[in-house]
């Protein structure tokens, strides 16, 4: 069974101001069926979208087994005000905004919530992360809330350290997880999390000249490696392209993130089961 554990059915992997233009004044439904015929032909049965904040994945859900697709959203992202989340996502200040957030994406038919810890990476600068990280007490009590209303927490993070601290909060899965070291392995064997690495969303842009190779190569690399050694002793790690995202097609993407994880010798398949089995309304 092929599995896409991270897209965002929303958007196209060529251009996101366009794909943005295309829903915001209410879903392009005729787009989303071509974009759910695309993974149909991949192969693809079951996808987890990462959200989006004009409702097109919302939308795909709701059609999603005409396609015969095993469809899940968070709806869209939650994310702290100032942090990073504004690009798919809904921004709240205070918990008890979170909270009612989290509610409404459930009368919306969510199945989890996604938060974003840290930013993404700057590609321009060396691959920092970006962005103020939504952490300590406030992103504990986030997952407890969430796991209050039955719902698993998917967690956009990048850096050794929020990874760890992202785990240690009880997340049930680490999306990119850029920049680890091996200190990570212990905290996802630990907790049992699942690892969605993302790796072409990166990979996709060697040797495409919008930014230095040598950047790009340098952060898959060390992914890779780390990834590798958790896989080894056990790690769980699926199968999740970030479709949608700049060089990421949807359904081909799903098919070469597949394509590298098996060239690495990781089979993301005990990964894809646990993300299928956990990322459902409890
Ligand atoms: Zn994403």
């Amino acid at each position: 069974m092929k599995c896409e554990c991270h897209g965002h059915i929303i958007a196209d992997g060529v251009s996101y101001t366009d794909a943005m233009e295309r829903h915001k004044n209410g879903v392009d439904k005729d787009y989303v069926r071509r974009a759910l015929e695309k993974v149909r032909d991949c192969g693809i049965s079951f996808y987890r979208d990462g959200g989006d904040k004009y409702l097109a994945s919302a939308f795909a859900k709701t059609i999603a087994l005409e396609y015969g697709i095993d469809y899940r959203t968070p709806i869209w992202i939650t994310h702290k005000k100032g942090c990073y989340g504004g690009m798919y996502g809904r921004s709240f200040e205070t918990m008890k905004d979170y909270h009612a957030l989290v509610k409404e994406a459930l009368k919306l038919g969510a199945d989890f919530v996604k938060l974003t810890v840290t930013g993404m990476l700057d590609f321009e600068n060396g691959g920092a992360v970006m962005g103020r990280p939504f952490a300590g007490a406030e992103l504990r009590e986030a997952v407890r809330i969430a796991k209050g209303e039955g719902l698993a927490v998917m967690a956009h993070v990048n850096g050794a350290d929020y990874i760890k601290e992202a785990l240690e909060a009880g997340v049930d899965s680490i999306e990119h997880g850029f920049w680890p070291d091996e200190s990570v392995i212990g905290y996802f064997l630990d907790t049992g999390a699942v690892w969605v690495p993302t790796g072409v969303a990166v990979f996709n842009h060697i040797g495409q000249g919008r930014y230095e190779d040598r950047v790009m190569r340098r952060i898959h690399e060390v992914q890779l490696d780390v990834l590798l050694q958790a896989f080894e002793k056990g790690v769980l790690i699926a199968c999740g392209s970030d479709a949608g995202a700049n060089l990421v097609y949807q359904g081909t993407g799903t098919e070469e993130e597949l394509a590298l994880l098996l060239s690495m010798g990781i089979d993301p398949q005990r990964g894809n089961g646990e993300i299928i089995r956990r990322f459902k309304k409890q």
